[in-house]
């Protein structure tokens, strides 16, 4: 293993053993969708808020493999604070991203180092499963 498979390694067990954003809240004005993964066994639901145009708070929570638990760790962090249609170009990014297109858009932040999920197909589907989860409740809106 090089060094920055080591550091890809790190960020990914660091955001599932501390996951940033998790727990749903009880809260009408919040939007859910919930979206699993059959062939992983990943279960996860997405909450979030819009005001003025602007993705105000996210929560996530669930259970699954290590790549899709903190990966929706990760997708909190990027998305939390954007403009709806900022979070439509970076979640993009990201699922581009996971298929091995090159991407190096410092807003993306943590998700970078998803780019190695490219090289395992199964897993493809569990790095994107909570990015599709927001993705699918920003463009019900
Ligand atoms: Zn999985």
């Amino acid at each position: 293993m090089d060094d920055l498979e080591a550091l890809y390694k790190q960020v990914i067990m660091e955001h599932y053993k501390y996951p940033h954003n998790k727990g749903l809240l009880d809260n009408d004005k919040y939007k859910k969708v919930h979206l699993n993964n059959p062939s992983c066994g990943d279960d996860i639901t997405v909450q979030f808020i819009v005001e003025d145009g602007i993705i105000k708070d996210i929560k996530q929570d669930g259970h699954g493999c290590s790549i899709c638990m903190s990966s929706a760790s990760v997708m909190t962090d990027v998305i939390m604070g954007k403009t709806v249609d900022e979070a439509k170009r970076l979640i993009q990014e990201f699922l581009d991203l996971l298929t091995g297109k090159e991407i190096d858009d410092e807003e993306l932040m943590d998700a970078l180092v998803y780019q190695g999920v490219s090289k395992f197909p199964a897993r493809i589907k569990c790095a994107g499963l909570s990015w599709k989860a927001i993705k699918k409740g920003i463009e019900e809106d």
